[in-house]
């Protein structure tokens, strides 16, 4: 099978490597300058300015003002925060949230559980391509609606939602807006005034930043209950002692992808396109997703036939670290909620594999893995009873 076995890691969806250099500048924080931003002494100064300067870099990356970006402790808090935060605070004015089928669950389920203490939750659709219509949006507002939370891009086939239209319809309809922007910050240009967002989620993991650290945006005037009570910390809005050497990186490592993005962008979309068609040229293959708006690193496929998780396990003989899609695919068999909305029959959302890139991938990796992943679907389509016999290997 394969000889020359290497590392490529095609997981970046998932999470990334915290960069060498943003590791390095939080150590300071956690042995010598380690005070608690909340106290009085010179040391603890130290700690408050390093975050006050992640927050302006942070501020920065989205078009925000420092006083508006909130540390917490990553995309699910944000998330949970912002959608319990607006319901709990508004639930005077209405009780209606409108949601989109294909949302992380840190979405998903929060809304889910909204709706068992007594909110109304709409999930919209989206269409082939998983993207959601604007129109649909609109017509979705109720006198009741307090809240709408769209993804500004899917996690699993990376498709960039029309975020700016959506949040001039939530305005037009004076409704708050909040999106999930986990996959989209560090990645593709985010600006909250020009794209009309009133609130937005935000992960430090997904740009190589370290994993526990988020941040919300929450706009001018939007007010929202806590989700942790406890100290006056963030300005009496999110409790707890600061992660300060996870704030410094977070902030560190945003900075830095902002400053490269345009450039690595290009670099990853030009790969990523490599490794499509050398998907696609396999045959009975179809790409998930939008063709063209979609995140730079993003490849999501099903191959006809054949189950996504035999495909990851062959894969790992590799040494490639993939994904079906789906983040729990690896603990539950239910099929990709999103590919289902993306109206895949159930026959074949279970064949998919989404390969996500990042800025260290070369063009040897994406070559390894197109001639990695020929090798496996060939292989599992040989044994599977499904195959057609004219795509069985000749022998
Ligand atoms: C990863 C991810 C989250 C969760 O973020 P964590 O920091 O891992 O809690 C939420 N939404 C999307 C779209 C994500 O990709």
């Amino acid at each position: 099978m394969n000889t020359e076995k290497r590392l490529v890691y095609m997981d970046h969806a998932a999470t990334t490597a915290t960069r060498q250099d943003v590791a390095e500048a939080m150590v300071p924080y956690m042995t010598g300058t380690f005070g608690n931003p909340s106290s009085l002494y010179d040391l603890a100064k130290v700690s408050r300015e390093a975050v006050e300067k992640a927050r302006e870099q942070v501020a920065v990356a989205i078009g925000a003002e420092p006083k508006q970006i909130y540390f917490t402790s990553g995309g699910t808090e944000s998330d949970n925060w912002a959608v319990k935060g607006i319901a709990f605070a508004r639930k005077a004015k209405g009780n209606h949230i409108i949601t989109t089928v294909i949302e992380h669950h840190a979405i998903s389920h929060t809304c889910e559980w909204l709706e068992k203490q007594g909110f109304s939750v709409t999930c919209l659709p989206v269409d082939r391509f998983g993207m959601v219509d604007p129109a649909d949006v609109e017509n979705a507002i109720t006198d009741e609606t307090i809240l709408i939370t769209v993804m500004m891009a899917n996690n699993e086939v990376g498709t960039i939602e029309p975020i700016a239209e959506i949040g001039a319809i939530a305005r037009k309809h004076s409704v708050l807006f909040h999106t999930d922007a986990v996959q989209a910050v560090g990645h593709i240009p985010v600006d909250v005034g020009a794209q009309n967002i009133d609130l937005l989620s935000l992960s430090g993991h997904k740009f190589h930043g370290p994993k526990g650290t988020g941040a919300l945006y929450i706009g001018p005037g939007v007010r929202l209950d806590p989700l942790m009570h406890g100290g006056a910390q963030e300005r009496g809005r999110r409790a707890g002692t600061e992660n300060v050497p996870g704030i410094v990186g977070m902030g560190l490592a945003l900075s830095l992808a902002v400053a490269d993005m345009a450039e690595n962008a290009k670099r990853v979309t030009t790969l990523r396109d490599r490794l499509t068609e050398g998907m696609l040229a396999i045959p009975n293959t179809y790409l998930n997703g939008h063709p063209d708006k979609r995140l730079p690193n993003n490849v999501n496929v099903v191959f006809e036939f054949i189950e996504g998780e035999s495909i990851l396990l062959l894969l790992n003989r590799w040494g490639i670290a993939a994904s079906t899609g789906s983040a729990c695919s690896s603990k539950s068999l239910e099929p990709s909620h999103v590919l289902i909305a993306c109206g895949l029959p159930h026959d074949v959302v279970h064949g998919s594999l989404r390969l996500t890139l990042g800025e260290e991938t070369t063009a040897e990796d994406v070559d390894y893995v197109i001639g990695a992943v020929k090798d496996v679907v060939q292989h599992l389509r040989d044994m599977s009873p499904l195959t057609p016999p004219e795509l069985r290997s000749q022998s």
